[in-house]
């Protein structure tokens, strides 16, 4: 017998017209023949409204009391659908995180799953009843309530439906599905059928928001089929699983994140170190930081230039100038503003030209990128936050993300592609929930194929990256990382690799283009190295990239390129330190590596 997961959010079940329209439709599932297992949100606004009680009586409520306080949102749903479901005629049972068995660690009001029993939830299910279990809420080794972080149950669901082997995880929520980007800045953004967990990580984490990024990390993990749909309608929606909806596109979708600040550390010293002290300063203060640009250094001085959100700014700057003067840099530069307009496909890993099809759109819109990075599937360009919504709607028009791919996998048949019979699963499942939401590391490997070539004090205007990139293309160039980063005095510096055969002739190329811009001589380093530590959750666990600095620094090695997505975290090195570098990181991720 088939078992399903159902979630639904907060503003699916807001008053109790809709958590009686929430019972119906578990109640259709389980006469379709399905075991239920149901977890809901709070109703409405009610954790907001929660948290504002609290802040009324002091800013700095202990988070063990914020945990107790919140988790009594999800508490009142969860009887309230129990209630309903008992009204039209069916059996349900109610348990909250700790009568299931949600074991977390003690983080309070961001806890992460240890351990998940399915013994209670199992012998209700054997008994008939649909199960109704609270999201967002665990119980750590102590006895003590605790959250999964705001918009946690979705995570709560997707783990139950891992723990259980369910065969699909549906997300009941106000949309109709996962769109190519925002509708609200794109009305043309189109509604995928499916999209796989790589590419929905990576829009998740930059803030497309349909869907806590946990969740998917654990969808991927188990591999749960998750289907996004709205509560209000009977519309298939949008279905994440392994494979992509089309396998010839390049991306399947683009995102804003619309409020950023740049900060540009100047004139770091270019020893092994120091990004480590910077990087970490800031981890400590809980502050999370984007698009790492470390500039290649000339006269061993060199920029770092990262991006927060803007809210987070002054305390950055804190940070920053303290660092600054402990390690005798220059000093700290900021841009206000900002906009990060991104792409994101699983078939940019094996197609040429997507890098400069984007930067070609934002240039015939005359909008200026004054940094950008790169990682296989994700490409990043900083815009002018004024200038953000056009150039979203430049990006999704050049990609044509409003229309279906001809060869688009329609949404998926649940009897007929997931896992057939779950319980079978069950033992192999069982043995590996400890530490549910550890940090996977699949590998950790070495590429040793590429070369860097450098092309300093390009004029910083708009179309310069489209036209290096065009020239590059048009001699058949694979470029692997891109990363450009802000100059001084209105110039920009870009970096880019591309294999070491074909780099005589990009040196050529690029001399060619200096010229032209009359920029420096390009620079280069004929043989870099490229080191790939591949994982789930590398990014949601935050202190991973000042752990890789930490243990590269111990060893004097230099990293002077870095590039991070939600897959994997890039890091160039030069050759002759490669394979030590690469050695030292499968040595400290051995406990963690598959
Ligand atoms: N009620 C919690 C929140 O508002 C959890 C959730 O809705 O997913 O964040
Ligand atoms: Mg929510």
């Amino acid at each position: 017998m088939s078992l399903i997961v159902q979630k639904f959010g907060g503003s699916s079940v807001a008053d109790t017209q809709k958590i009686l329209a929430a019972a119906r439709k578990a109640i259709r599932a389980a006469k379709e023949g399905h075991k239920v297992v149901m977890v809901v949100s709070a109703m409405g606004k009610t954790t907001d409204g929660l948290i504002a009680l609290a802040k009324q009586i002091t800013d700095r409520p202990s988070t063990r009391e914020m945990d107790m306080l919140m988790a009594t949102g999800e508490q009142v749903t969860i009887s309230l659908m129990a209630i309903a479901l008992e009204s039209l005629g069916y059996q349900a049972v109610s348990y909250t995180g700790t009568q299931i068995g949600i074991l977390t660690d003690d983080a309070h009001t961001k806890a992460r799953i240890r351990s998940i029993s399915t013994e209670t939830m199992r012998k209700s299910l054997n008994e008939g009843k649909i199960v109704i279990a609270a999201g967002f809420q665990g119980v750590s080794d102590d006895g003590a309530i605790t959250t999964l972080g705001r918009g946690g149950s979705d995570t709560t669901a997707v783990a139950l439906a891992a723990a259980l082997a369910a065969d699909a995880c549906e997300i009941f929520t106000d949309v109709d599905g996962v769109y190519s980007t925002d509708p609200r800045l794109v009305p043309e953004a189109r509604q995928m059928d499916r999209i796989s967990y790589d590419e929905m990580l990576e829009l998740a984490s930059l803030g497309a928001g349909v869907m806590h990024s946990r969740s998917i990390e654990f969808a991927k993990k188990y591999n749960v089929p998750v289907v996004v749909r709205n509560s209000g309608s009977d519309a298939p929606g949008t279905w994440i699983v392994a494979t992509p909806e089309s396998k010839t596109s390049s991306v399947c979708g683009a995102a804003i994140a619309k409020k950023e600040a740049r900060v540009t550390v100047v004139g770091v010293p270019d020893r092994p170190g120091v990004a480590m002290t910077l990087f970490t300063k800031i981890a400590e203060a809980k502050v999370a930081t984007d698009m790492i640009v470390q500039n290649i250094s000339t006269d061993g001085k060199t920029d770092i230039s990262f991006t927060v959100l803007e809210d987070d700014l002054p305390l950055t700057v804190d940070i920053a100038k303290e660092v600054v003067a402990a390690i005798g840099a220059k000093g700290v530069e900021t841009d206000t503003g900002v906009a990060k307009i991104s792409v994101v496909g699983l078939g940019m890993e094996h197609q040429s030209g997507v890098a400069q099809r984007m930067f070609r759109a934002l240039a015939d819109k005359e909008i200026n990128i004054s940094m950008i990075t790169t990682s296989e599937i994700k490409i990043s360009a900083l815009v002018s936050q004024d200038q953000g919504a056009d150039a979203l709607r430049a990006v999704h028009e050049a990609f044509a993300l409003q229309v279906r791919p001809d060869d688009a996998q329609g949404p998926v048949v649940l009897s007929k592609e997931t896992k057939l019979s779950p319980d079978k699963l069950e033992g192999e499942y069982l043995s590996r929930l400890t530490g549910m939401e550890d940090i996977i590391i699949e590998s950790v490997s070495l590429d040793n194929a590429q070369a860097r070539v450098t092309l300093n004090n390009l004029p910083d205007t708009s179309g310069i990256a489209s036209s290096v990139f065009e020239r590059i293309a048009k001699d058949k160039i694979v470029v692997d990382m891109i990363v450009q980063s802000v100059g001084r005095n209105g110039r920009a510096n870009i970096s880019f690799t591309v294999s070491r055969e074909q780099l005589p002739q990009t040196l050529t190329i690029a001399g060619e283009l200096a010229k032209n811009f009359r920029s420096d001589a390009p620079l280069h380093n004929p043989k870099v190295s490229k080191i790939v530590v591949r994982g789930t959750g590398l990014r949601s666990h935050t202190g991973l990239a000042s752990r890789i600095f930490r243990i590269l620094s111990s060893e004097n090695i230099n990293v002077t390129i870095i590039s991070t997505s939600e897959r994997s975290i890039n890091i160039m090195v030069n050759e002759n330190d490669s394979q030590k570098a690469c050695d030292l990181l499968k040595k400290e991720f051995a406990k963690e590596i598959l």
